[in-house]
């Protein structure tokens, strides 16, 4: 493993290629997140700051307005510069990020699906969460189930592991599946209300944070038409627009695989987009105002970036390290 060795040894990220970094985070929290707890994790106050100190040795944070001057610009910057995003819009946001991004003087942008602002409902992946907690605790009565015509599931477990993967257009069935166990989804919006209210996006937005689109209600992109991705996405930018929110941005919900050529020239053909965002890590893009930005919630943020240069060397290696579009 030589090859490697120079680059998980080095303190600093010298070897890092690309002139901007755009970390990932869905929310930061010291407490139990029941509707996030089976989906992924997500990081304490104190592991979140340790992040940011990190990320601001290695980079310069800019806001929106400077990323996309400097997107729209060959000149290189003199430090490597670095956007921090949030996805979903959870509340925490408000209550406990945006606190210490004020103290330390940093800019981030939170991409917010219209469709659960003011507690509308809830994501069905989040519900997906809450029916697995749901189960494991109170280990409910299966039988029920079976009202819900051709379904089949043997135990428990099972049942647990059909819904953390059921998609967006199953959705329909998680509420069905909830509302025979008698777990209400309102209920628990009502009690933890886990979204940012319009009103706060507008404090934010005071505050000199970015608001910007993340498509209507957070469906799969690969598991919809070419219509349905562009009319999810239109319509987000639109209620962005509608609240005086940043609408020449947006970023995918859960990820831009499989996302054709064709969705990108629909979208920027009017010339009002900046750019958009996937996940892929540390990656780019065909279509480069597609910029592809590194989950940073599976580890500390040295530790993801070191993984990522690693996989950036090997996908070198092979030509892999660019997303081609068709
Ligand atoms: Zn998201």
């Amino acid at each position: 493993m030589k090859l490697f060795s120079g680059v998980l040894g080095s303190s600093a990220l010298q070897n890092y290629p690309l002139d901007y970094c755009i970390p990932l985070y869905h929310t930061v929290s010291d407490g139990p997140l029941p509707h996030l707890k089976n989906l992924y994790r997500y990081k304490s106050v104190k592991a979140f700051e340790k992040d940011l100190d990190f990320l601001g040795r290695q980079f310069r944070f800019v806001d929106w307005e400077e990323f996309t001057r400097y997107s729209d610009t060959v000149k290189r910057p003199e430090k490597k510069i670095a956007l921090l995003t949030f996805d979903d819009g959870f509340t925490e946001f408000l209550d406990v990020v945006v606190p210490i991004l004020e103290r330390k003087g940093i800019y981030a942008i939170n991409f917010v699906n219209p469709a659960f602002v003011d507690q509308k409902d809830l994501m069905f992946r989040c519900k997906a969460s809450l029916l697995a907690e749901e189960l494991l605790a109170t280990d409910p009565d299966l039988g029920k189930l079976k009202e819900i015509p051709g379904f089949q599931l043997s135990g428990r477990d099972q049942l647990i592991r059909y819904v953390l993967a059921s998609g967006y257009k199953k959705r329909a069935e998680l509420d069905a599946i909830a509302d025979i166990l008698g777990l209400y989804f309102s209920d628990y919006i009502k009690t933890h209300k886990p979204y940012l209210n319009l009103e706060d996006l507008h404090q934010l937005k005071a505050r000199g944070f970015g608001i910007a689109a993340h498509s209507w209600d957070h469906p799969y992109y690969s598991e919809l038409t070419p219509n349905e991705q562009i009319d999810s996405t239109v319509k987000s930018l639109e209620y962005m627009k509608l609240h005086g929110f940043l609408s020449d941005g947006f970023a995918f919900p859960f990820t831009d695989f499989g996302v054709k050529n064709e969705f990108f020239d629909r979208l920027f053909s009017d010339n009002k987009m900046t750019c958009s965002f996937g996940t892929a890590g540390l990656k780019k893009d065909s279509f480069s105002r597609n910029f592809q930005r590194i989950p940073m919630e599976h580890a500390d943020a040295a530790s993801t970036l070191k993984r990522e240069l690693v996989y950036w060397q090997v996908k070198k290696a092979f030509n892999k390290n660019i997303i081609i579009r068709k």
